[in-house]
C-alpha cells in the first residue's frame, strides 16, 4: 500500500540499534525533519546518519511522492525530554514519549515511575491486542484445509489436532472430538508432552 506522507503530520516508529537499545523516531514531513529521542542520548553519529539515509530509501521505494521528499534535505535533530538512568528501560521510555508526543504534552518520565508505567503500558497493549482465540497455540494459524480442532479442557487455548501430540484412535473419537480428555501444552507440566514443531 502506498501512503501519501503529505497528509499526516508524523510518522512514528522505535529504531533499535546495536541490538539493544531503542530511540523513538518522529518524521515531521511539513517540516522535513527528523526528530530522534534518545532516553540515553547517546545516539551514535554513524547511527542518525543511518536513519536519514533509510529515510531517503524508503520514502523513494516505499512512499507515494517519493521523489518530491527526496528533494529535501532533512535535519535530523532532537527536542527536550527526559533521561532513562537505568540500562534496562529504553523501551518503556520510548512508547511514553510516542503517547506524550501525540498527546501533545511534553516526554517526560520521572524515573521512580518507571515501573508503574511498565505496567501501564502492558495492560494498554493486552487490552488493545487482537482476539486470538481462533489462532491454534502452537502454529498461530487459523484453520487450514481438513484440519481438526481440540481444546484444552483446562483453559480456552485450542490447537490443531496435527500440532499437537494427541493421537486420535477411531473415527468415532474423532467425529466426537469436543468430549475428548485433553490437556493442552498450555497447562500441561509434563516435560515429555512434546509439540511438533511449527511448520
Ligand atoms: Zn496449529
Ligand atoms: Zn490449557
Amino acid at each position: 500500500m502506498q501512503v501519501d506522507v503529505s497528509q499526516y503530520n508524523a510518522l512514528i516508529g522505535a529504531y533499535c540499534f546495536e541490538k539493544k537499545h531503542w530511540i523513538l523516531v518522529i518524521v515531521e514531513p511539513l517540516q522535513r525533519r527528523i526528530l530522534y529521542i534518545d532516553p540515553a542520548m547517546n545516539t551514535p553519529q554513524k547511527v542518525l546518519d543511518r536513519i536519514r539515509k533509510q529515510w531517503n530509501q524508503y520514502s523513494i521505494h516505499q512512499l507515494n511522492g517519493g521523489y518530491w521528499l527526496q528533494k529535501f534535505t532533512w535535519e535530523v535533530t532532537s527536542i527536550p525530554h527526559s533521561f532513562q538512568e537505568d540500562n534496562s528501560s529504553c523501551g518503556v521510555y520510548v512508547m511514553k514519549f510516542a503517547q506524550q508526543y501525540l498527546d501533545g504534552s511534553s516526554l517526560s518520565l520521572d524515573a521512580n515511575s518507571v515501573s508503574d508505567t511498565r505496567i501501564e503500558m502492558a495492560k494498554m497493549i493486552l487490552s488493545n491486542s487482537d482476539d486470538i482465540s481462533e489462532y491454534c497455540r502452537t502454529c498461530s494459524s487459523k484453520a487450514r484445509k481438513k484440519c481438526i480442532w481440540i481444546g484444552c479442557d483446562n483453559c480456552s487455548s485450542w490447537y490443531h489436532l496435527d500440532c499437537v501430540n494427541r493421537k486420535i484412535k477411531s473415527k468415532l473419537e474423532a467425529a466426537n472430538i469436543q468430549s475428548v480428555d485433553f490437556v493442552g501444552p498450555c497447562c500441561s507440566k509434563d516435560s515429555f508432552y512434546v509439540v511438533k514443531e511449527k511448520y
